[in-house]
């Protein structure tokens, strides 16, 4: 029984495509069996039959509901799945936005613009990183920025999503980092940094090491190097969207970063062992303008 879990646990991610050359030698049955899986999103065991009604208590106690993950009552598969979430009262622009994210990039269609760089103003840094019952997140206190656009946005915190939510050319990579930053007068700027599989991530070792394993844990990460966190081009697709969770609030500006880092195997597997799977599925891009930089 105890391979049984891992097999679904490798069947799970691997059933997205991957860009990253996969150095997986152990896995080879869990791979002809997610090959065949056309629906991921069936593969994790805990899948519930759908209902869809409403359930009018819980309607009336989140209409107030805030951007604050854990006091709204959803998730990503069943009766509060991402398709149901828009019927959750407060949280109705995920069914009414129309620009909303994550979102599928092809690559060849989106012609590169003179935007402006991010700039980084990142620095060793004390986080913490809180099991909050839909993700792993490590929050900061103020010290982190960046700048773009003529905007300075202070870095609030960090999560991850596996696979990634947004894709390149239909393929969704193994997982993700958002980077939600705010401005001085409320607005938010995400940086979205693409994972491969391959070498272990050295920078965020002692996070991917200290996961809180139970919905509501904390584990104090001292000296995070977030300076050298995007040691690579920068890059980016740059388009507005929406918080990618409940109550998928609009006017947040997205940067997705073209050149991915690479978190090893066993880090894949100590977040998935948590979060199986927590990416939203692509949203219409409903005419928005995507833009790349040069
Ligand atoms: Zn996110």
């Amino acid at each position: 029984m105890k391979n049984l879990g891992l097999t679904i646990l490798l069947a799970s991610f691997l059933s997205y495509p991957v860009i990253a050359e996969e150095p997986i030698g152990h896995g080879g049955h869990a791979k002809v069996k997610a090959a065949k899986k056309a629906e991921p999103k069936h593969v994790t065991p805990k899948a519930e039959p759908k209902k869809h009604e409403e359930e009018k208590h819980e309607s009336a106690k989140h209409v107030d509901a805030k951007p604050q993950a854990h006091t709204v009552h959803w998730s990503y598969e069943g009766e509060h799945g991402a398709e149901h979430w828009g019927d959750i009262a407060g949280n109705e622009t995920c069914k009414l936005g129309k620009v909303q994210t994550p979102i599928n990039i092809m690559t060849r269609s989106v012609e590169s613009a003179p935007i402006s760089p991010i700039r980084f103003n990142y620095t060793m840094s004390n986080g913490e990183v809180i099991n909050n019952g839909h993700t792993l997140q490590v929050n900061f206190k103020p010290g982190n920025s960046i700048d773009v656009d003529g905007t300075n946005y202070a870095l609030l915190q960090f999560h991850f999503h596996a696979p990634s939510e947004e894709g390149f050319d239909n393929i969704r990579y193994p997982m993700v980092a958002h980077f939600v930053h705010k401005s001085a007068e409320g607005r938010l700027a995400v940086v979205a940094l693409l994972f491969t599989v391959g070498n272990e991530n050295q920078i965020l070792k002692n996070v991917f090491a200290k996961f809180p394993p139970h919905e509501g844990q904390k584990a104090d990460i001292p000296n995070l190097d977030l300076g050298r966190i995007f040691n690579g081009s920068q890059k980016y697709y740059s388009f507005m969207g929406s918080l990618t969770t409940p109550p998928c609030s609009e006017g947040v500006k997205w940067h997705v970063l073209k050149t991915s880092q690479e978190i090893s195997l066993n880090q894949l597997i100590d977040f998935k062992s948590l979060y199986p799977e927590n990416a939203r599925p692509f949203q219409p891009i409903n005419n928005r303008e995507i833009r790349v930089s040069e």
